[in-house]
């Protein structure tokens, strides 16, 4: 085992993450240690680093989409073993008393702890991480493609399941989430209706390539009234538009943890039961049905890849949507 590990930390705020030596790190009884192969880039990395979620904690290691194998295993640890590829996504630790948890509903637990935010991530060499919350990943895939689906993928398929089985589905915002997403849903026979931001022809080619049946701008409405709508993008303006876009009865998601000021809106807009929610979390139940799916429909990500080093050129490509799919960093 190597006596240091090196990460990209954020020390304060607003500002560029810096290329950092620590001391190695020890899993505790709980715990494992992860050799980091993978880490991919999500936009909440952005809103840690702009200081837009309550609560920073800082120093901290961004990152909370690592593939890597568990170089080192704490002694209460079952059922996971050295060398075994394992990945670990956003929520890192409940508390397992409180209602939430005792309900079902851990993504809501009262005292959570999040990778890369709240917990040390995987912007890193090497990560310690909560066993009960690393996901084994078996050996199909690379460790680049895998790591988007640890939070594109999962927090994408909660809101899947939350926007419920209509089969006319908008998704607003064309990033890392729905472009696994729209691959999801074809396979269960729905028909994806993609929103960029207006004019972005390239990532409506995108998505018309990964089986969108109709891609346009945010601005336009889209030739079908929407079963449901799920909004990626951090744009609030756009909760409106997409409860403009769905029917009757039609859903509105919003799956981001955060979003600019929802503009004031005509109740016509929600009346005749529309309904809009959001997306919080993922249980690790959501995590286990959807790694276990993902093989099955045969998942295609898109990646774009960083020298862990170039971890702030890869916030900044994906602040300024210059890549399709979605950024990974390698150590
Ligand atoms: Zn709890
Ligand atoms: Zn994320």
């Amino acid at each position: 085992m190597e006596s240091v590990l090196y990460a990209m930390v954020l020390k304060n705020l607003k500002s560029p993450l810096q290329w950092t030596e620590l001391p190695d790190r020890r899993p505790g009884v709980d715990q494992v240690r992860v050799k980091v192969a993978a880490c991919g880039v999500c936009r909440t990395d952005l809103h840690v680093v702009d200081g837009e979620l309550a609560h920073p904690q800082l120093p901290i290691i961004p990152g909370h989409e690592i593939v890597g194998r568990i170089d080192a295993i704490g002694s209460n640890v079952n059922g996971l073993q050295i060398g075994e590829r394992v990945g670990i996504p956003w929520l890192g630790h409940t508390c397992g008393d409180c209602p939430y948890c005792a309900g079902l509903r851990e993504n809501l637990c009262d005292h959570p702890l999040f990778t890369g935010y709240t917990l040390d991530g995987g912007f890193a060499t090497a990560a310690v991480a909560d066993a009960r919350f690393a996901f084994p990943l078996g050996e199909v895939g690379t460790d680049e493609s895998l790591a988007p689906l640890l939070c594109a993928g999962l927090i994408g398929w909660r809101s899947l399941r939350i926007a419920g089985d209509g089969k006319h589905l908008g998704l607003y915002g064309f990033g890392a989430a729905a472009h696994i997403l729209a691959q999801v849903a074809r396979w269960q026979g729905r028909s994806v209706y993609a929103f960029t931001r207006p004019g972005d022809l390239a990532t409506q080619d995108f998505a018309r390539s990964l089986g969108a049946v109709w891609a346009g701008g945010s601005d336009q409405a889209p030739p079908e009234q929407l079963d449901a709508a799920i909004i990626f993008a951090a744009v609030g303006e756009l909760v409106p538009t997409a409860l403009k876009a769905v029917r009757k009865g039609g859903r509105v998601v919003c799956a981001g943890i955060h979003m600019s000021g929802i503009p004031a809106f005509s109740y016509d807009l929600l009346w005749e039961e529309r309904q809009l929610l959001s997306v919080a979390n993922l249980t690790r139940q959501d995590g286990l049905e959807f790694l276990r799916l993902a093989p099955q429909i045969g998942i295609v990500t898109h990646t774009s890849r960083y020298p862990l080093q170039e971890a702030n050129q890869a916030l900044t490509d994906l602040r300024g949507g210059r890549f399709q799919g979605a950024a990974v960093l390698l150590p």
